[in-house]
């Protein structure tokens, strides 16, 4: 049995084995991994392997050789989100039983022609808003097209999803807790209606990103999210999930991104050193410290 307090905090880093760790990786790191010392919490390692396309073994084993040499010590097992589809499916599940689930068989292209026919602003990661095609498909066609042997997705109804989350909520506004630097809360207005349907099951895996994370942060207890402000946005669908999935809200802290010289984020500048290219030109854990401003 454990000895912790139930309201012993639990923060994670949760990287996608898609590449090699850069200076933007080791600054999230770091600051979960300081924020759970700082609050007596727990702090775990999720590697978010869901990708069969883009995972690598390589660079899983890269994440722990890197983090070990960051000095970072984590909670063993670690979870590998390959192994829990299952758990996203049953949760998908849940979600098509309450309605707010439709199968989507169009494609990139399709969309695409769509949103030439009639443009509309694109979704907070600057890809074209899905224009709800399939949204009203009748029964038959859905079955035409399994017959047919046409691969589908499972997209998110979100008017559907916010009028099962308003009646939920009782009136209360759709919010998440942002902390700053110094742990301050404030509570944000989240706005899934920006996303549009998004993706809750791809065509190729039977899960996503959104409904991953909601599911694992919530097996794993996670009481405060430390990670880049390039997922704040993603944090309007995670709230609707937990709401739809009556899951625990955690708060959330969503920090500043790394940049190269050039000004531009990390993950998307071509080429950004990896910490292993920094570590074999001679840098020390204390050099990436200072490089990303958490040492003097
Ligand atoms: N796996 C995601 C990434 O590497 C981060 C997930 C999260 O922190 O919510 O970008």
């Amino acid at each position: 049995m454990s000895d912790r307090p139930a309201t012993q905090p639990v923060l994670r880093f949760a990287p996608s084995p898609n590449g090699p760790l850069h200076l933007g990786h080791a600054y999230s790191a770091l600051l979960a991994y300081e924020a759970a010392r700082r609050l007596g919490g727990r702090f775990l390692l999720r590697i978010e392997d869901i990708d069969p396309g883009r995972s690598r073994e390589v660079f899983v084993d890269g994440i722990y050789e890197d983090l070990r040499w960051l000095g970072l010590t984590w909670e063993e097992p670690v979870l590998r989100q390959s192994r829990h589809v299952d758990d996203y499916v049953a949760a998908a599940r849940r979600l098509e039983a309450m309605g707010v689930l439709y199968r989507c068989f169009a494609t990139r292209a399709d969309i695409m022609t769509a949103q030439a026919a009639s443009p509309r602003p694109l979704d907070p990661d600057g890809a074209p808003f899905y224009p709800g095609l399939h949204r009203r498909l009748c029964a038959d066609e859905a079955a035409r097209r399994i017959d047919a042997g046409e691969a589908f997705a499972m997209r998110l109804d979100v008017d559907k999803a916010m009028a099962f989350a308003r009646a939920k909520l009782g009136g209360a506004p759709l919010e998440f807790v942002e902390l700053d630097d110094g742990l301050g809360p404030q509570r944000v207005a989240a706005d899934p209606e920006r996303w549009g349907d998004v993706v809750i099951q791809r065509k190729d895996v039977p899960t996503s990103y959104h409904l991953s994370v909601v599911v694992d942060d919530a097996r794993q207890g996670i009481t405060h999210v430390v990670r880049g402000q390039d997922l704040f946005a993603a944090t309007d669908i995670h709230r609707l999930l937990q709401i739809l999935l009556e899951l625990p809200e955690p708060l959330y802290c969503h920090h500043r991104l790394i940049a190269d010289s050039s000004g531009q984020k990390l993950a998307k500048s071509a080429g950004a050193p990896g910490l292993s290219d920094l570590r074999a030109q001679g840098a020390s854990a204390d050099d990436i410290r200072r490089l990303v401003g958490l040492k003097k």
